[in-house]
């Protein structure tokens, strides 16, 4: 595993001196390192899998602020999505209270505290003072005596995520490929179910953007619902091919969007020219090209639930699928997502992708950011059911 680097920036230190202050780590969950600042019994470090990027400061009065920072981008301005995730020591239980500094970002996510047993619960909505023009968000709690983290949502880092995928290889035969190495050199890693002569191919991936943790959400609980509700014999015919962490080095280092290179992969289907996006390309060209891709989706958040699909009049020999899905997808204690059509050929997306390529109807799948891990869980396995029906009706009619 390699090493993590985390700089802290001390307000009064020169860029030059921060640069040469940041340390190596080893990677490991949860690993509350390198301290930021402290403050009136309060020590913030950021130093764990999923830690944001944060500099810290405290003012005459003692008042914690950090900033929130946002990877490098190649490509200008990166997407609002102000990714934040801090420890805090507290030598005393009391009071605490932290502001965020967005600079010229916006305050997003609603603020999760993890408590020295691991229990993640969500803050108050009152606990959290946004300004007027809403770059500053104060954030204050009751600090237990230890360690509280801090995070836009529950972490789910690239290891728990891979654990959750293993816990199920062992229930259900999952098998577990490396299919390649992301820009730091971290395993690429996909799980697959069914027979490798299946004629048809279901495909789901997510984590290409590391905030987006809903989606991963809805992901898992989609795949962990096929794994258990798909007949007998389904496997059979058909191959599950699913991808947890796209974007494994964005998310250890809690970036905002982008991978290493500081590019956004879910614009990288076409070009191929970040190592993360070259590897499930020709992975998935060799697994799934020749044989039809039944589905393809895409995991995501966004502010509300939704899913992009391409047009249904859209030339695919799966096109049926989705008005399908759309007409299946009615149980009215799940959220409904709304549907948003489009398909843009250049825009590099997987899902265009997947529908130039493939010729499969490639879908991408947003959950919102505050959407409850029921609701996610509920529409996910919708969509699961969905699609398992679609597949034996259309097996059948295929006989
Ligand atoms: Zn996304």
């Amino acid at each position: 595993m390699p090493g993590k680097l985390k700089c802290g920036v001390p307000g009064a230190l020169l860029a030059s001196a921060w640069l040469a202050a940041c340390v190596t780590a080893p990677a490991n969950d949860f690993r509350y390192g390198e301290v930021l600042c402290e403050s009136g019994g309060l020590a913030i470090s950021a130093d764990f899998p999923s830690g944001g990027q944060h500099g810290c400061t405290v003012g005459e009065d003692g008042a914690i602020t950090l900033s929130v920072m946002a990877e490098t981008s190649t490509s200008g301005p990166i997407n609002p999505s102000p990714w934040y995730a801090f420890a805090v020591d507290a030598a005393r239980s009391g009071p605490a209270s932290v502001t965020l500094d967005y600079k010229d970002y916006e305050h997003r996510y609603s603020p999760w505290l993890r408590d020295g047993d691991g229990t993640w619960s969500k803050l108050d909505g009152a606990a959290t003072q946004v300004s007027e023009d809403e770059h500053r968000a104060v954030i204050s709690f009751d600090a237990a005596r230890g360690t509280t983290v801090v995070a836009g949502h529950p972490l789910l880092t690239v290891q728990a995520a891979l654990s959750s995928m293993r816990a199920l290889a062992v229930e259900h035969g999952f098998d577990e490929a490396v299919y390649g190495r992301s820009m730091e050199g971290r395993e690429l890693s996909a799980f697959t179910k069914g027979a490798s002569n299946a004629g048809t191919v279901i495909i789901a991936l997510t984590r290409q953007h590391p905030p987006e943790v809903t989606g991963a959400k809805g992901y898992q609980a989609f795949v962990e619902h096929l794994l258990e509700t798909a007949p007998a014999g389904f496997w059979g015919d058909h191959l599950l091919i699913t991808v947890p962490v796209a974007n494994p080095d964005g998310v250890e280092h809690g970036h905002w969007r982008l991978n290493m290179g500081g590019v956004d992969l879910n614009r990288d289907w076409y070009t191929q020219a970040q190592p993360e996006i070259a590897a499930l390309t020709a992975y998935l060209e060799r697994e799934a090209g020749g044989r039809r891709v039944l589905a393809f989706l895409d995991f995501h958040s966004t502010w509300r639930t939704l899913i992009y699909s391409p047009p249904f009049e859209n030339a695919s020999p799966d096109a049926a699928l989705l008005p399908f899905l759309q007409g299946t997808l009615d149980d009215p204690s799940c959220t409904q997502p709304e549907w948003i059509f489009g398909h843009n050929e250049t825009s590099g997306t997987s899902k265009s992708w997947a529908l130039a390529t493939l010729g499969a109807p490639g879908i991408t799948v947003e959950f919102g950011d505050d959407e409850a891990e029921a609701n996610i869980a509920c529409t996910a396995e919708q969509i699961a059911e969905s699609l398992i029906e679609f597949a034996l009706t259309d097996a059948s009619a295929a006989d």
